[in-house]
């Protein structure tokens, strides 16, 4: 029972202590290449937000983290079976609704524990900010947090090398033997422009790839992933600290 996991703590800890910061990991359920589960996104932010907080609560942090939402923005992935969709419009009703009670117990500081790229948070942090000038919304993405470079060998961003190593380490009973492991071979536009990366259109994801994967999931460890995980969760129990100390009227320098 950890009295930083809110589904897990219970009222006779909680009305005695006093959250400084709290933690929403925010996933998705979609297919990952044929191999990994559609929890997937779940799984990792579930376990490296739990972890984080741990290391930070033991450090003096008085952080809570709040229920995975399992449910994200996959408005690029309709035709995919049991991909399950929820438009940002809902998912900003949500995040407001959460802030809500927030803001009146007085929990002033919210991050935002991304664990899906579909999900996009800036403009929603913009308008909560306004509605809500006293929260502190912040937004992280762990897998960005590290140069996934030194980590693994092949890039990717979807039940690529790197997804595939954290579940064979976290939830390898979940992962089907590598012979069902698809390449991950991504399609790029024929307009040069989307692949600089200053053009955007949102991504017919069951036209760029075949198995749903990319990113080349063939060289993925339990080892690589067992040393990315733990050090995404010094940083971001670094992170957590930082964000529990800091004065928010004196945050720049
Ligand atoms: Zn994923």
């Amino acid at each position: 029972m950890r009295p930083y996991i809110l589904a897990e703590t219970n009222w006779k800890a909680v009305k005695e202590t006093k959250f400084e910061l709290a933690v929403l990991p925010w996933g998705a359920t979609e297919a990952h290449n044929y191999h990994l589960p559609y929890g997937t996104d779940n799984f990792e932010s579930d376990y490296l937000a739990a972890k984080s907080a741990g290391l930070a609560w033991d450090k003096g942090a008085k952080v809570i983290v709040l229920p995975t939402m399992p449910f994200g923005v996959n408005t690029g992935q309709s035709d995919i079976y049991l991909d399950i969709n929820l438009n940002p419009s809902t998912q900003f009703a949500i995040l407001c609704d959460i802030i809500e009670v927030l803001n009146r117990q007085e929990i002033f500081k919210l991050l935002i524990f991304n664990s899906h790229g579909g999900n996009n948070w800036k403009s929603m942090v913009r308008e909560l900010g306004l509605k809500y000038p006293k929260m502190f919304i912040c937004v992280s993405n762990w897998y960005q947090s590290l140069d996934k470079k030194k980590y693994f060998d092949e890039p990717g961003d979807h039940a690529d090398e790197m997804e595939t190593s954290l579940m064979l380490y976290l939830k390898p009973e979940f992962v089907l033997p590598k012979k069902d492991w698809g390449e991950g071979k991504e399609k790029k536009n024929k307009i040069k422009a989307f692949s600089e990366g200053w053009v955007w259109a949102e991504r017919k994801w069951s036209q760029i790839t075949e198995d749903t994967g990319i990113g080349n999931p063939k060289k993925a460890t339990k080892e690589k992933g067992e040393r990315f995980y733990k050090d995404v969760c010094l940083k971001m129990a670094k992170l957590f600290i930082e964000i529990c100390k800091a004065d928010l009227e004196n945050l720049y320098e």
